[in-house]
Formats: C-alpha cells, sequence, structure tokens
C-alpha cells in the first residue's frame, strides 16, 4: 500500500469522511524518499523499540516498523484510529494508544506496550516522528526534563525550531531550548525538507533533527535545578545574567555574582553567550549555596 501517495492518502481519509486539522499540526509526508532518509538516519535496528508521537494516517509508522522490533504510536486524534487499523493492521509489532503525548509518561508507555522489555529498568528506546509543529518544544523539553529512557531523538521539526536547538553561544537564537538539547544531547540538522512534500501543505520550511543523547547522571533534584536555573537565565533576556538569576530564583545579587565568578562566568554577560555546561556547573553550585 503507497500511503504516502496523495492521492492514495485522500482516498483514505475521503472514505473515512476525514478533514485534516490544522490546529494538530495534521500536516502528512506524501515523499518516500523523506520518508527512507528519517528511517535511515534513526539508525534503527530489529533489536529496537521505537516511539512514534503523531502517526496520523501511519506513512512513517509502517516504515519504523519494517526497521524495529516494536513501534509504539501515540497519536492524540481520535478520528484516526480507525485509519490506523486500515493502514498498519496488518502489521503485528505496531500498538497504537490514543493519548495527547504531552500528558503520558513516555516510560511508563513503553514499558506496559512491550511486556516490561522497553522503559523504567528495560533497554532504552528511540524516539521518531514527524511532529506536530505547535507542540514541538514541549515535547522536547518533557524528554530531557523527565529524564526518559531515550537512546536518541529523530524528529521533524519547523525549520526554524530546528536552528534555535543548534545554535552556539552567542548567537540571537540561541535560548532555554539550544541549552537543554546540548547539554543532553548532540542534536544534528540531518535534513531540509521544504514544504511542497506535505499534505496539506505547512505554512512553513521543515528539517529533520537527530538528537543522539550523552550519558548522564544526574539526579533528579539535579535535573530540576538545572531547568530552574536555566529557565530563570532565559526568562528575561535582555537583563544580565546575575540580575536575571537573582530576580527569577529570589537571590541576593552578591551571592549570585559570587556563585558565577566561582564558575567562571561574568556577571555582566547575558544568558545567550553561556555554554551548556556551564549552566550545570552553575546549577549545583547555586544548590549548594541555599
Ligand atoms: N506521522 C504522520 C506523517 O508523517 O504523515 C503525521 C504527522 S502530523 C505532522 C502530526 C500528527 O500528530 C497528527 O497525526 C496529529 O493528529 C498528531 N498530534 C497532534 N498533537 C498531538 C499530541 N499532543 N499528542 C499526540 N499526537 C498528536
Amino acid at each position: 500500500m503507497n500511503l504516502w501517495s496523495p492521492t492514495t492518502l485522500k482516498e483514505i481519509l475521503a472514505r473515512h469522511n476525514l478533514t485534516l486539522s490544522h490546529g494538530l499540526g495534521q500536516h502528512f509526508l506524501t515523499d518516500f524518499g523523506i520518508l527512507a532518509k528519517i528511517v535511515e538516519k534513526a539508525e534503527i535496528t530489529k533489536d529496537d523499540a521505537v516511539l512514534e508521537i503523531g502517526p496520523g494516517a501511519g506513512v512513517l509508522t509502517r516504515l519504523l516498523a519494517q526497521a524495529a522490533k516494536y513501534v509504539v504510536a501515540i497519536e492524540i486524534d481520535k478520528k484516526l484510529l480507525p485509519v490506523l487499523a486500515e493502514t498498519t493492521g496488518d502489521l503485528g509489532n505496531i500498538v497504537v494508544v490514543n493519548a495527547d503525548a504531552r500528558e503520558i509518561n513516555f516510560d511508563r508507555v513503553m514499558a506496559e506496550q512491550t511486556g516490561g522489555e522497553f522503559g523504567f529498568e528495560g533497554k532504552p528506546y528511540l524516539i521518531v516522528a514527524n511532529l506536530p509543529y505547535y507542540a514541538t518544544s514541549p515535547l522536547i523539553f518533557k524528554v530531557f526534563e523527565e529524564g526518559y529512557r531515550v537512546s536518541s531523538m529523530t524528529l521533524m521539526m519547523q525549520k526554524e525550531v530546528a536552528e534555535r536547538i543548534t545554535a552556539k553561544p552567542g548567537s540571537k537564537i540561541y535560548g532555554s531550548l539550544s541549552v537543554v538539547c546540548q547539554y543532553f544531547s548532540e542534536p544534528k540538522i540531518v535534513l531540509k525538507v521544504p514544504r511542497t512534500v506535505f499534505f496539506p501543505p505547512p505554512e512553513v520550511e521543515s528539517a529533520v533533527v537527530r538528537f543522539t543523547l550523552k550519558e548522564n547522571s544526574l539526579t533528579s533534584e539535579e535535573r530540576l535545578r538545572f531547568f530552574q536555573v536555566v529557565r530563570a537565565a532565559f526568562a528575561t533576556r535582555r537583563k544580565t545574567i546575575a540580575k536575571s538569576l537573582s530576580g527569577a530564583l529570589n537571590l541576593k545579587r552578591n551571592y549570585v555574582e559570587e556563585v558565577l565568578l566561582k564558575v567562571g562566568i561574568k556577571p555582566d554577560l547575558r544568558a545567550e553567550q553561556i555554554p551548556p555546561e556551564s549552566f550545570y556547573r552553575l546549577s549545583q553550585l547555586v544548590a549548594d549555596g541555599k
């Protein structure tokens, strides 16, 4: 079944009496070359479990299932369930879960749906998705903030967001998303994707980012503190890092300046000039001083 053919896709949608929702970011891929490239860049093996966010009509899901051991696909839109049953029902290694991906615990879902093999104490899994663009940042933050057992993510997103994720310190677009992604992973833009390969075409250009997650041994408290400090630092981008942190974390300015100097950060720098690793050291010391 050539699900990626626009004619087939339109025929299926019409038969199920469906119109696509712009609000849910429903722009479906209709280019086999791009789909194959996403699967290739994800480097999936037959031992892997893949979590897909937003399977839509199942076009990517089918290709993922051919490469992986299991695919667990989280789809928010109930109306797509009969479509997915038709397009993926013949493959025995796909489970579709009807849920809002922002609301569920990925490790728990992976453990439940793969017989405990992946998630929690089990093996790490991969995330591969053509994301709904309205939820890109929250979903990426969620993976790192919750510390899920993920080994890599290969994600299609709006090109501007991909550029923010990979931006270097000192760049105007370097922000909290860049810090978090680059601290916890090595993100790389692996593919630029034109609007024309989607049905219906979105208003923006897209890109695929491959995130290779780094090993880390942060406790949940350290992780929490890291996110607090990063958010506080970028809450007021125009202010100096000393002013932003003392204001947002309710700490004395002298104390913050002392800590900044200890980790080698000049207190009059802006958050956008500070590399990801320094944010980690900063968050550790801020914790010690309380
Ligand atoms: N994977 C399909 C493809 O590549 O053609 C569809 C991708 S489309 C860009 C995004 C999909 O995510 C849609 O199917 C949409 O219904 C679903 N979606 C939107 N918000 C979601 C959420 N919060 N949780 C899970 N799925 C969501």
